[in-house]
């Protein structure tokens, strides 16, 4: 179980060495979508230049309209791995179909987006198998929601979860979302599982993404998820809350100095 009643400790999720929880933070960085190689690959060497710990980048989108890009769907895939074997970062990408686990096999984390937090079938499959997954929180459910979406993955089998705070739909229109920094304290009393913040989805805006990343740090957040982008304004999907490489690695300076100070 998730519940922190059966589970004092704080769980370590381990990516291939790369733990996240209990004191271990990761940043998890890349593109919304991954859009060709050399993008990919750029993004890739330039984030783990400054110090990311994981790539992410969507190979499969759930968007909003079906006029928009879609994703590169399994050649996206393929792209993460090629990113993957240069640069030796693990790679987190969403799922968006029970249909298309066989095709995330070689997949570090699968990322659970805010869309489907509560598919319940596709939690229980992935439940059966042994990947980490990133639950993401819906944009509209409770933490006791999001606790039970991470429940139904555990009570299949698999207890590699991380959990990821994204921001919640409010009446403010100015962000996109409204980050609920309070379900970081909050979840660490509730559960042992780690908590990261994505500040990009969270805000909607780059110039928020630097603060929020920096609060969700002072918080006690065991990571964090950001886009990244190296040309922003031509971005396939959420180019207005990229920040470039440069803004990344600023970002990660900023939040390596309150780590040192919490
Ligand atoms: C994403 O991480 O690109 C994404 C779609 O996030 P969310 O599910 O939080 O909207
Ligand atoms: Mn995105």
């Amino acid at each position: 179980s998730a519940n922190r009643k059966f589970n004092p400790k704080n769980s370590v999720i381990d990516v291939k060495g790369t733990k996240c929880g209990d004191g271990n933070f990761i940043v998890i960085a890349g593109p919304c979508s991954v859009e060709s190689e050399e993008q990919i690959v750029e993004i890739a060497k330039k984030v783990k230049a400054s110090g990311a710990s994981m790539l992410r980048g969507g190979a499969f989108k759930p968007r909003t309209s079906p006029y928009d890009f879609q994703g590169l769907k399994a050649e996206g895939l393929e792209l993460l791995l090629k990113a993957r074997e240069i640069t030796n970062l693990p790679i987190v990408t969403e799922i968006v179909s029970i249909n298309h686990i066989p095709l995330f096999e070689d997949v570090d984390v699968i990322q659970v987006g805010a869309r489907n937090m509560q598919n319940f079938e596709l939690l229980k499959e992935l439940g059966k198998t042994n990947k980490t997954i990133l639950l993401k929180r819906g944009f509209a459910n409770t933490i006791k929601e999001f606790l039970m979406s991470a429940e139904y993955i555990m009570s299949s089998g698999n207890e590699n979860i991380i959990l990821c705070e994204r921001g919640i739909r409010t009446f403010e229109t100015y962000t996109r979302n409204t980050l609920d920094l309070s379900a970081v304290p909050l979840l660490h009393n509730l559960t042992h599982l780690p908590v990261i913040v994505d500040p990009s989805h969270g805000t909607g805006r780059a110039n928020l993404v630097k603060p929020m990343a920096a609060a969700a740090t002072a918080c006690g957040a065991d990571g964090l998820t950001i886009e990244v982008h190296n040309n922003p304004k031509e971005a396939l999907s959420d180019g207005e809350q990229s920040l470039t490489p440069e803004e990344f690695e600023d970002v990660i300076k900023q939040v390596n100095k309150i780590r040192e100070a919490i």
